[in-house]
């Protein structure tokens, strides 16, 4: 892979960067260049050139200058000798926040189970924790990196990295509908999870597509050279073959019959309006003859997601099967980067051609976000999921829904949802009131905690307990937090007076 540079990140950046912001990134540059000299990773490289990868990705994907900074200064504070306070002096309080952010992130350990109720949890309590959804991105773009160079690692590390990924990173991609990262991080990951029959469907797709990338160029010339000669407005023709994690699940249910997947190959056309869509899928089926039933119109009924498109399945040039996907810039933007590619329609001096489309609705700023875009949709939709109704969740991007929430892991790796400031007492009784009566002592993460110890987020709780009954203390009552854990002393304690008596 191309050692990226700081020209690069600039060159690159979507986004689009004043003289000041590219001012700005070479200084931060220089300044993680300096706190990371000498550090090497595993494969022998600088490790800056990590955190350009890192920041090279953000910059691709479109968002600012801060959290482009964030990226090239995510693992100073961990690695290195310089802190986040000298990160706040040099930089600010913004950039400072994102990167203490990512650091935070890095600190939880996922591990356990691989329950589907673990999994939901464990990916709530990450996206909770990481309290700003530019640090989500962030860190999905390192681990994105970490992956694209996970070959470095023993092989016992590569296992469980990338099933973590799978389970947790992957998963939130999707939510956040980066349908880009997504793609990529569950190829990287079925790659070594399941190499052989990763290597069984890359074959069957090589064999399936023998002149592979020529054949797809072909079609995307003819397409466009028809899309011209009607004087149809295109933006971009493109083509493009299934990820192959996602080929495979297809071929799982379809017998491993390639010949039954019509979306092997997709041309992807990008048109300036809506009106476009209608226009240039007319002209493709009048070339090309559509399959019945595969005509899809996604612009009227969006995906439960807000995804928009208009798909249809044509017999292309040679016979083959073809998916054809007709769609305007902004619904690509959004289908493709989801949740990042708000940084790129909210820009004050826009470079690309499609935010004209977009201008008149849009703000400089975050707080007034246009309610139509799919993200925030999508992020409400999702709320809705977990269940809580905070209107002022869409303020600012902060996720709200676990404020005031902890989440701990007992030894085994299960999470307990906690309110804050609670204590070895109420995660006892959150188990089980038998482990509540009988506690008599607790250790967090290893080191023995007293008994109305503030129980910190991620923490490892473990209750020391004493096989003989033992009735619970009414001090407690003056600490506990949870309404469980209250009443079941309180029961234990009546019980034992009445027999008392
Ligand atoms: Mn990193």
């Amino acid at each position: 892979m191309a050692t990226p540079t700081i020209q690069d990140i600039l060159k690159s950046a979507v986004h689009p960067l004043s003289n000041e912001d590219e001012k700005f990134l070479a200084a931060v540059y220089a300044f993680a260049e300096k706190a990371h000299s000498g550090q090497k990773r595993k494969s022998g490289e600088p490790y800056i050139i990590h955190s350009l990868s890192v920041a090279l990705i953000l910059a691709e994907i479109g968002m600012d200058e801060r959290t482009i900074a964030a990226g090239l200064l995510h693992d100073v504070p961990e690695d290195t000798e310089v802190t986040l306070a000298d990160i706040e002096t040099a930089f600010g309080h913004e950039v400072a926040y994102l990167v203490d952010g990512i650091t935070k992130l890095g600190k939880i350990k996922l591990r356990g189970s691989r329950e589907e109720y673990f999994l939901e949890n464990l990916r709530k309590m990450f996206m909770a924790m990481a309290q700003d959804i530019r640090v989500v991105i962030i860190k999905l773009a390192d681990r994105l990196h970490n992956m694209r160079t996970l070959k470095h690692l023993p092989p016992e590390k590569r296992e469980r990295i990338a099933r973590e990924t799978m389970d947790v990173f992957a998963p939130i991609a999707n939510r956040l509908g980066i349908g880009e990262a997504k793609g990529e991080l569950e190829d990287l990951c079925f790659m070594y999870l399941d190499p052989e029959h990763y290597a069984e469907t890359k074959k069957i797709q090589d064999t399936y597509l023998h002149e592979g990338q020529a054949y797809l160029e072909r079609i995307v010339t003819l397409f466009r050279k028809t899309l011209i000669k009607e004087k149809v407005s295109i933006l971009d023709v493109s083509g493009r073959t299934k990820h192959l994690y996602r080929l495979y699940q297809k071929l799982k249910r379809h017998d491993m019959d390639i010949s039954r997947i019509y979306d092997l190959v997709a041309i992807r056309i990008i048109v300036p309006e809506i009106a476009d869509c209608y226009e240039a899928l007319g002209l493709i089926h009048r070339e090309y003859r559509p399959m019945v039933g595969r005509i899809k119109d996604y612009i009227s009924l969006p995906k439960p997601n807000g995804y928009q498109s208009l798909h249809t399945t044509v017999f292309g040039p040679d016979g083959r099967i073809l998916e054809v996907q007709i769609r305007t810039q902004k619904m690509h933007d959004e289908a493709e980067y989801g949740i990042a590619a708000h940084w790129m329609y909210s820009e004050k001096n826009g470079r690309s051609a499609w935010r004209r489309i977009f201008q008149k609705k849009q703000s400089d700023h975050i707080h007034t976000l246009p309610k139509e875009l799919s993200w925030v949709k999508q992020l409400k939709e999702w709320q809705k999921e977990i269940g809580r109704d905070d209107a002022e969740f869409m303020e600012g991007l902060k996720i709200e829904f676990f404020k005031n929430h902890i989440f701990a892991f007992t030894p085994r790796g299960d999470i307990i949802d906690l309110p804050e400031e609670a204590t070895p007492i109420d995660f006892a009784y959150a188990i089980h009131s038998e482990i509540g009566n009988r506690a008599v002592g607790s250790k967090a993460d290893g080191k023995m905690v007293p008994l109305d110890y503030h129980i910190q987020n991620a923490q490892v709780i473990e209750i020391l307990t004493v096989k003989e009954k033992k009735k619970p203390s009414r001090d407690w009552l003056g600490f506990v937090k949870t309404s469980g854990a209250k009443s079941h002393i309180r029961r234990e304690l009546r019980n034992d007076e009445f027999k008392m008596d």
